[in-house]
């Protein structure tokens, strides 16, 4: 029930107590329960309207109606009351405005943002290059870093003496003399070893795009990395050609850098393909003219020839088949092409970098501009 203002008969101040401290557990309990607006605005009314609040039927009732004795006890119960009554009201506003903050969520407002960080320039040429490929439906297949040596030479038809198992340039885990060779651990120097690997567990035909981080003995400069990426890909059916090789080499390389480029093989040697060949693209730099801008500058990324040197590729050679034979890929019977990309030097060339070491050097204000 509301709590209205007791007419006084007793003004001893006793009495006075007892009355003032149920007005004050009434003014507790109402302004505990202002929850809105219209709460707030009749909670300040019925307390502090100046013709009916409650101060004023407690000066009308209490102060004026007092004898003259008491007054003097019930004008200080009353002043004191008047500013309690005050701080409260203005208490349960304030209180009410600041749950309004609160529980008002204005869903138009942009969220919290979160600094995710971004692709690394390097991944992000890589799953490039992997999505021409898979465009082409071919399956990303992936291998571990850490292989043996019969998966990153002997299967691939390198020689024992070949120059590329020398120590010089790879990377063997420590404490493997005890080992038969082909079973040493090494950090793998290429992404090749996935195609045996993926050779052994699926029959032909095989569309397969590999990408991958490498390692070779090579001391950090400008060009270098003892740490680096490859994109290799390996196509198996019966009745590939070079004639498709090239074509979709060529494709892959206009789906990169653009449908004017032009793409040129040049014969080489791989101990896992036969025949061999770089293949160069026209450069999209200066347009295969080898000169840059209105002064004619020589342009270096292709050295001013017109042409940049992007990958090696070749027809498996049949001796590599050999090693997956009893899988189906009779060497007799199909055939395919192979090739591989460094992706580290593509993104050089594509983001016009000079220093291969930028992109590992974990400089924030570097990465940053790829972001
Ligand atoms: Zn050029």
């Amino acid at each position: 029930m509301a709590y209205t203002v007791p007419k006084l008969k007793d003004f001893s101040p006793d009495a006075l107590d007892k009355a003032v401290a149920k007005l004050l557990s009434a003014l507790e309990k109402e302004s505990s329960s202002v929850k809105n607006e219209a709460d707030k605005k009749s909670f300040r009314d019925r307390w502090l309207a100046r013709k009916d609040g409650v101060l004023t039927q407690i000066n009308d009732l209490w102060l004026k109606s007092a004898p003259k004795d008491a007054k003097r006890e019930v004008g200080q119960r009353v002043n004191k009351l008047k500013g309690e009554v005050e701080t409260k009201v203005d208490a349960a506003v304030k209180r009410s405005a600041a749950e309004k903050t609160e529980s008002a969520i204005d869903i138009s407002l942009p969220g919290i943002h979160r600094a995710i960080g971004a692709e690394h320039p390097i991944i992000r040429t890589q799953n490039e290059i992997v999505a021409v490929f898979k465009n082409l439906g071919y399956s990303v297949a992936e291998g571990p870093v850490i292989e043996t040596d019969y998966y990153n030479f002997e299967a691939l038809n390198f020689p024992p003496n070949h120059p590329a198992r020398d120590t010089q340039d790879t990377l063997f885990l420590a404490n493997q003399e005890s080992k038969p060779r082909r079973e040493q651990l090494l950090l793998r120097t290429h992404t090749s070893p996935v195609q045996i690997r993926t050779m052994e567990k699926l029959t032909p035909p095989l569309r397969l795009v590999i990408p991958g981080k490498v390692h070779r003995n090579d001391p950090p400069d400008a060009s270098h990395s003892p740490m680096f990426h490859q994109v290799e890909g390996l196509a198996v059916d019966t009745n590939i050609t070079f004639g498709d090789l090239k074509g979709t080499l060529d494709h892959a390389m206009k789906s990169l850098f653009g449908s004017d480029v032009k793409t040129s093989f040049r014969p080489s040697f791989f101990p896992f393909t036969e025949p061999s060949a770089e293949m160069f693209v026209s450069c999209f730099i200066c347009g295969g003219s080898g000169k840059r801008g209105n002064d004619n500058a020589p342009c270096r990324p292709c050295k001013q020839s017109g042409w940049i040197e992007i990958l090696g590729c070749g027809m498996v050679d049949p001796n590599v088949f050999e090693f997956v034979k009893h899988n189906g890929y009779d060497p007799e019977k199909i055939s395919g092409f192979a090739f591989g990309m460094g992706v580290d030097r593509i993104a050089m060339l594509k983001y016009g970098l000079d220093d291969l070491q930028l992109f590992f050097q974990g400089d924030v204000r570097f990465l940053e501009q790829f972001a």
